[in-house]
C-alpha cells in the first residue's frame, strides 16, 4: 500500500484583484481514489486544477502531484499524467489519427493500439480532420489522447460538458474499465456539473465555493454525515439545518449533517432519509 498522496495541496490561495479564485485550499487524495470535484459557476475549480497541474501559480500555499511539487514538473511526473482541459486545443490542420500520433510522440508508453481501441469506444472517425469536429468529438479526441499513455493520475475539466447521454456514458464506462484494466492504483479528479454522473463514479467528493473548501470526504461518508429531513414543519434555527426549503404539498426539506443536528426539535412527523447530491450541492451552495 502506498501511502504518498496522489494529490496534496497544502493552503493554496489565489486572488485575481478583487476576486478570490482560492482561499486556503488544503487537502489529500489517496491513490487510486476518483475524485468529483463540484461548485458553482465561479467556485475555483478549473483554478484549483490548473494549480495541481503546475498551470498556474499560486499567490500563497503549494501543490503536489506523484510526490513532485507541481510547479516543478519532472517529466517522468509528466508521463504519468493525462489531462482533459475545459475547452480542447488540437492541431486543427490535421486529422484525428495524425493528432494521435503527434501527442504519442510525447510520451513511452503511449499505445496506438490503444488509442485505437479508445476512438472506437468513443465513436471517433480516425480519418476526420480535426477542425470538422464538432465541441464533443473535439472533447472525445482530448479524451482519447489523456488516456492512450495509460496514466496514473487523470485530471478532467469538465469532461462531458457537450458530450451527448450516450457519449457520456462511453466515457464513464471507459474510465472505469481504465482504471480496472490498469491493475494499479489510477487517481482521477473530475469536475462536472452533471452530479449524476459524479454520483455513479466518484468515491471522494470535494465542494468548492467561493474558492474554499467546503466538505472533503469520501462519498460513503458524506451519504452517512448528511441526510434530508421531510417535516410540514420547517425547522427552527436550533436544528442548525445546513438549508431548509419548501417542496411540494406543504412540506419542508432539509439537509442536516446528522453530526450537528439537534434532533431533540424536531416534530414527530418528521422522516429522514438519504440525501441526493442535487440537495446537498444546494445546502452548500445556498
Ligand atoms: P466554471 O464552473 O464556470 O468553469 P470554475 O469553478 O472553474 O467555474 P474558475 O474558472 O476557477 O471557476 O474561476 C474562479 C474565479 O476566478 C472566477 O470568479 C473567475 O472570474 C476568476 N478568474 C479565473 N481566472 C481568472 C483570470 N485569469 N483573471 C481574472 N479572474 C479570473
Amino acid at each position: 500500500m502506498n501511502d504518498t498522496p496522489a494529490i496534496s495541496v497544502e493552503h493554496l490561495s489565489l486572488r485575481y484583484g478583487g476576486v478570490t479564485a482560492l482561499d486556503d485550499v488544503s487537502f489529500a487524495v489517496e491513490p487510486g481514489s476518483v475524485v468529483g470535484l463540484l461548485g458553482r459557476n465561479g467556485a475555483g475549480k478549473t483554478t484549483l486544477l490548473n494549480c495541481i497541474l503546475g498551470l498556474t501559480a499560486p499567490q500563497d500555499g503549494a501543490a503536489r502531484i506523484l510526490n513532485c511539487a507541481s510547479l516543478n514538473l519532472t517529466d517522468s511526473v509528466r508521463e504519468r499524467l493525462g489531462y482533459v482541459p475545459q475547452t480542447p486545443e488540437l492541431f486543427d490542420w490535421l486529422t484525428v489519427q495524425q493528432n494521435l500520433e503527434l501527442i504519442g510522440r510525447f510520451y513511452k508508453n503511449w499505445s496506438d493500439e490503444y488509442a485505437s481501441a479508445l476512438c472506437a469506444r468513443m465513436s471517433l472517425s480516425s480519418h476526420a480532420n480535426a477542425r470538422t469536429l464538432s465541441p464533443g468529438e473535439r472533447q472525445r479526441l482530448a479524451i482519447v489522447q489523456a488516456l492512450a499513455h495509460k496514466p496514473d493520475l487523470l485530471i478532467f475539466d469538465e469532461p462531458v460538458a457537450s458530450l451527448d447521454p450516450i457519449a457520456r456514458r462511453d466515457f464513464l464506462r471507459t474510465l472505469f474499465d481504465h482504471t480496472v484494466e490498469a491493475g494499479r492504483d489510477v487517481t482521477v479528479v473530475l469536475s462536472s456539473h452533471l452530479l449524476e454522473d459524479i454520483e455513479r463514479v466518484a468515491t471522494h467528493l470535494l465542494f468548492l465555493r467561493n474558492g474554499a473548501v467546503q466538505c472533503f470526504a469520501n462519498h460513503d461518508e458524506v451519504s452517512e454525515n448528511f441526510q434530508v429531513v421531510y417535516s410540514a414543519y420547517r425547522l427552527d434555527r436550533r436544528t442548525r439545518a445546513l438549508h431548509t426549503g419548501e417542496v411540494a404539498n406543504g412540506q419542508w426539506r432539509s439537509v442536516v449533517d446528522v453530526r450537528t443536528f439537534d434532533r431533540s426539535a424536531l416534530h414527530s412527523d418528521a422522516k429522514m432519509s438519504r440525501v441526493a447530491l442535487g440537495d446537498l450541492f444546494e445546502a452548500f451552495n445556498t
